[in-house]
């Protein structure tokens, strides 16, 4: 049997109106003067009201950061780390999607830590201590509250990620009655995402282990059945809460069974014409399942069987049912479906190709090898 090791947050609570309890949270992690990093859409809707009542009320001096930008470019992380720094706060709350609390973790690390980003990119080469954090997700979603990474854009459109456990967050919140105002195509790309991280992590090559599979399995059964009720009616605050708790659930799993090629393939779209990480991870999603079937199809016929109860046989029928499932499953979501429709140009393939074979770090981890040709075909069978 092969060994293996687990991490994730040391703190996880699920509660409907928990951001409201944010104050006391904060106290339990020694927080008193905290950097709450948001995005302006957030303070608009009205979201971090209650979170910001309930830190005054707890007595705690509250700085709200609201310039996080999607696809968080270098410059808007070190202009929220300078921010942080000159007000002296000595904790951070990451408070929204992905692009937040991937943010507010390299705030927790480079105002405690200083240090150059582009000498932290890469798996266990930033130092700590970090500042306490604590991460609320507003959508379900990048699992990005569980995990150890934090990715960025370079100024050279790339997407490159800090990997190290200094990232856990003290303690992830789960309120799904911050979820309910989410469009239908947000709750769709990001579900689709959560999806791809609960699949991606099962047939991981490498650091394959029995917590993340159970977690994973777990993290599709209720993705796969909640996503169309979350897209259909936002306001079911139980479909809300099952979509959180799955993309928390596939967000443990992977961050310690890795994603692979859908990953790798969709960062180089996400850099190039900062389309959204769901909406890319979505448009490569069923070409990379097609691609990796022949190697997989144990993999996918044990997925297929853990969302398609009628599914009996261990066989290859029940890969290719899996695969089916996804694809029609892609395929009902409000959201362009080709990389074509999606504005992507075709004369670009190549490049973007090119692009791929460079995030070697999540392309190890695909059950199949991908050559440069390979992620040719695989953008052309999805343009
Ligand atoms: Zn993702």
């Amino acid at each position: 049997m092969s060994q293996f090791s687990f991490e994730t947050a040391p703190r996880i609570i699920c509660e409907q109106g928990g951001a409201n309890r944010l104050g006391e949270i904060s106290r339990g992690v020694g927080i008193s003067r905290v950097f709450l990093v948001t995005d302006a859409g957030l303070i608009k809707a009205g979201l971090i009201e209650g979170a910001v009542a309930s830190l005054q009320a707890a007595d705690i001096q509250v700085t709200v950061f609201s310039d996080v930008l999607a696809d968080p470019p270098e410059t808007s992380v070190q202009a929220a780390v300078d921010a942080a720094r000159a007000a002296g706060v000595d904790g951070v709350i990451g408070f929204g999607g992905g692009s937040s609390l991937d943010t507010a973790k390299l705030v927790a690390l480079l105002v405690k830590t200083p240090q150059e980003l582009p000498a932290i990119y890469g798996i266990g080469l930033a130092k700590g201590p970090r500042l306490p954090l604590i991460q609320v997700p507003t959508t379900a979603g990048t699992g990005s509250e569980v995990t150890p990474i934090s990715i960025l854009t370079t100024p050279s459109h790339e997407k490159k990620g800090v990997v190290s456990p200094l990232l856990y967050p003290d303690v992830a919140l789960l309120d799904s009655l911050l979820t309910l105002g989410l469009p239908p195509a947000v709750t769709a790309m990001t579900g689709v995402d959560a999806m791809v991280h609960a699949i991606e992590s099962f047939t991981t090559r490498l650091k394959k282990n029995p917590l993340s599979d159970a977690l994973a399995i777990k993290a599709l059964q209720l993705l796969y059945a909640n996503l169309p009720a979350a897209v259909s009616d936002g306001k079911d605050a139980q479909v809300r809460e099952n979509m959180l708790l799955g993309s928390l659930f596939a967000g443990m799993a992977f961050a310690n069974a890795p994603v692979g090629a859908v990953h790798a393939l969709a960062y180089p779209l996400g850099g190039h014409y900062h389309l959204p990480h769901g909406l890319t991870n979505s448009l490569v999603l069923v070409a990379v399942l097609e691609f990796n079937l022949p190697v997989a199809k144990a993999l996918y016929a044990e997925l297929g069987r853990a969302i398609l109860p009628e599914l009996t046989s261990a066989g290859d029928q029940a890969a290719i049912a899996f695969v089916a499932a996804i694809r029609e499953r892609v395929a009902s979501m409000p959201y362009a479906q080709t990389l074509r429709d999606a504005g992507i140009k075709e004369g670009d393939l190549p490049m973007l190709a090119r692009d791929a074979m460079n995030v070697q770090r999540l392309l190890v981890n695909n059950p199949r090898d991908v050559t440069l040709e390979d992620a040719l075909e695989i953008y052309q069978a999805a343009y």
